[in-house]
């Protein structure tokens, strides 16, 4: 700064250009050349300011301040701001480094799952039904995807099997009545059997079995398909109960078995039309195969957030062996005495089918010859 210094009477006391005008000509032709050099287009010069000067509020004289301005920067400002300008410099340089490097690790975390997944399932899809994704690491939604992956390639597989199954069954089933029908047939007709009424009517017999067959069939896979897309609401279980066991009222009466029925109110989420169908089942059957003078007993109990009901007979009871599989369908116990009921082992298949599809479970107890328990368990919302 170049300083002139006046009395009050504006007289120059001092002045600094005139103290030494070489020295102060050098300096701001320094100032204006760095700043020229530095800055394109810099508009500076050199200006000067004037203050007053007081002593005790009383006004001495005058301070005249030059420099170059709007503003200058010295050597050290220069060198301060090129290191700055560097440094900020780098950090951009580094962090949009930083920023590619994990945006590479993220993306190879999400791809590389990704592509195993979609080559698990392209697999899956062409049939591989026992192949999994076993993915430990990555996020949450990797973990979610292939755990919904693993479930829908499980529910294929059991889909298929289910559908081998029952191929298989229906072929085994009605092997049977068709040989009975074939042999019958053709002993008619190469002469070996007069075409009689009794012969006749035997082979009308397995008619009307395979017919019956064909409907139950058609029937399971009505109720299983239909079990994908429930109509729930809620529903008084007691009232439901009453309902179907007063339907029975009459056969139980015909037949001499009492019908006993304890339950409580008690409202559960259902399609009331499939469960009521559950229901008609367990009771035919064990009105089915209980003797006269026998009883039948319909309690329901709730446990924490289920209620089970059981529908308990004094029937002939089942056989051990057969407990683990009377829920297969086509499976009956006892095949010559069930023929005979005309039944054909699809009844508890349907049971089991909706009760599971209601989120609950069908269980049964039984002794040969004592009677037998089934206990359907549903949970309550
Ligand atoms: P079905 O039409 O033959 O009755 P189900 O699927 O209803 O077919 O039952 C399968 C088999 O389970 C029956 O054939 C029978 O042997 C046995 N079963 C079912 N319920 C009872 C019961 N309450 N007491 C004794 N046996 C039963």
């Amino acid at each position: 700064m170049l300083i002139r210094l006046k009395d009050q009477d504006g007289q120059i006391l001092w002045d600094a250009q005139v103290h030494n005008h070489g020295m102060c000509s050098l300096m701001l032709a320094n100032i204006a050349e760095r700043m020229q050099s530095q800055f394109d287009n810099f508009q500076g010069g050199y200006t000067e300011e004037s203050r007053t000067l007081t002593v005790s509020g009383e006004a001495v004289g005058s301070v005249d301040v030059g420099f170059y301005g709007p503003y200058s920067y010295s050597e050290v400002d220069l060198a301060f701001l090129k290191r700055l300008n560097q440094l900020l410099l780098i950090a951009a340089v580094l962090s949009m480094a930083i920023v590619a490097i994990l945006g590479l690790v993220i993306a190879r975390q999400l791809t590389g799952p990704i592509t195993r997944a979609i080559q698990t399932t392209s697999r899956i899809a062409n049939g591989h039904y026992t192949d999994r994704i076993t993915e430990e690491k990555g996020p949450r939604e990797i973990a979610d995807l292939t755990e919904s992956i693993n479930g829908l390639a499980e529910s294929l597989g059991r889909q298929e099997t289910l559908r081998k199954q029952l191929t298989n069954d229906v072929a085994h089933e009605l092997r049977t009545p068709l040989a009975v029908l074939q042999s019958h047939l053709e002993a008619m007709i190469d002469g070996t059997w007069q075409a009689d009424q009794k012969r006749l009517e035997s082979c009308h017999g397995e008619v009307v079995r395979i017919s019956s067959l064909v409907k139950d069939l058609e029937k399971l896979t009505q109720i299983e398909q239909g079990n994908l897309s429930l109509q729930k609401e809620a529903f008084d279980l007691q009232a439901l109960l009453m309902r179907i066991s007063l339907n029975f009222q009459r056969d139980f009466a015909s037949k001499n078995v009492q019908l006993s029925i304890q339950v409580d109110p008690v409202i559960v989420q259902i399609d009331t039309d499939k469960l009521g169908q559950v229901f008609n089942n367990l009771l035919a059957n064990a009105l089915k195969y209980t003797n006269p003078g026998g009883s039948v007993r319909v309690y329901t109990r709730v446990v924490k957030h289920q209620v089970a009901v059981s529908i308990a007979d004094t029937g002939i009871g089942i056989a051990p062996e057969d407990l683990v599989q009377i829920f297969e369908r086509f499976y009956r116990a006892d095949k010559s005495r069930t023929r005979e009921t005309g039944g054909s082992g699809i009844g508890l298949a349907i049971v089991k089918s909706i009760v599971e599809a209601h989120g609950g479970l069908v269980t049964v107890k039984s002794q040969l010859g004592q009677g037998s328990v089934f206990q359907v368990t549903l949970p309550l919302e």
